[in-house]
């Protein structure tokens, strides 16, 4: 029988390290009642290209792990469409982001905090106890019964401020993440996306909170 373990075992033989499910009632996807949170760890080069600085080698890889979980997730969908269920692989696409709030329609953070994959990190990206924020993400969502997860509501982030230590233009609040904040709450969005496109500008980037992270990095050292 086609189920959640099932789709599971699928994910994991496909190279998906984590995954996760949970609830979900969003008014723009009122036929699915249920999200699949994909997280993709990313290799030692990709984050070694960060820790260089090395952009242009690191977007290339990145786009390629984010055009592998596209196709992962297409194939989700129709194989859970091919088991007399409804689904829609949510990828970056079909999920596009609101350029004035820099959000977008579904974030797959929410789905993956929701989903018990991980919490959300001071420097305000995704993080999980196993790769830090080296990770990618993305997500299927479906009206086919899941057994969903415990959510993760607070941050986990102790008393790290490393991703904090870390930003070059003090983007970074204080305060750590739990569900009931706003992400202003925690990062002046602002701040860190004129710096970032600053940089892109000049062919770099910034992505500093991200290979700082001290999960990150406890991640990169044992691969
Ligand atoms: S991406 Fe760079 S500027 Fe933005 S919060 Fe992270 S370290 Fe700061
Ligand atoms: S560097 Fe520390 S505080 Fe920042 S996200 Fe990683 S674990 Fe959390």
């Amino acid at each position: 029988m086609f189920d959640g373990n099932v789709l599971k075992e699928y994910l994991i033989k496909r190279g998906v390290s984590k995954v996760g499910y949970t609830e979900i009632n969003v008014s723009e996807f009122p036929d699915f009642n249920y999200g699949i949170s994909l997280v993709m760890k990313l290799p030692k080069d990709c984050i070694q290209a960060l820790i260089d600085e090395d952009y242009q080698y690191y977007w290339t890889r990145f786009h390629g792990i984010i055009a592998e979980l596209r196709e992962i997730s297409m194939d989700v969908e129709r194989l859970i469409k091919s088991n007399s269920y409804d689904a829609f692989a949510l990828t970056l696409d079909r999920n596009e982001i609101d350029m004035d709030k820099l959000l977008s329609r579904l974030p797959y953070k929410t789905l993956a905090t929701s989903s018990g994959l991980g919490w959300i990190g001071r420097s305000a990206l995704f993080v999980t106890e196993e790769y830090g924020s080296a990770v990618a993400l993305s997500s299927v969502l479906t009206d086919m019964p899941l057994e969903v997860s415990s959510p993760i509501t607070d941050s986990l982030c102790d008393e790290c401020e490393e991703c904090q230590k870390a930003c070059p233009v003090g983007a970074i609040n204080p305060t750590k993440w739990n569900s009931r904040l706003t992400r202003e709450d925690i990062i002046d969005i602002k701040t860190c996306s004129e710096y970032v496109i600053d940089q892109y500008k000049k062919g770099l980037g910034c992505s500093k909170c991200l290979s700082n992270c001290k999960l990150t990095q406890d991640y990169f050292n044992s691969i």
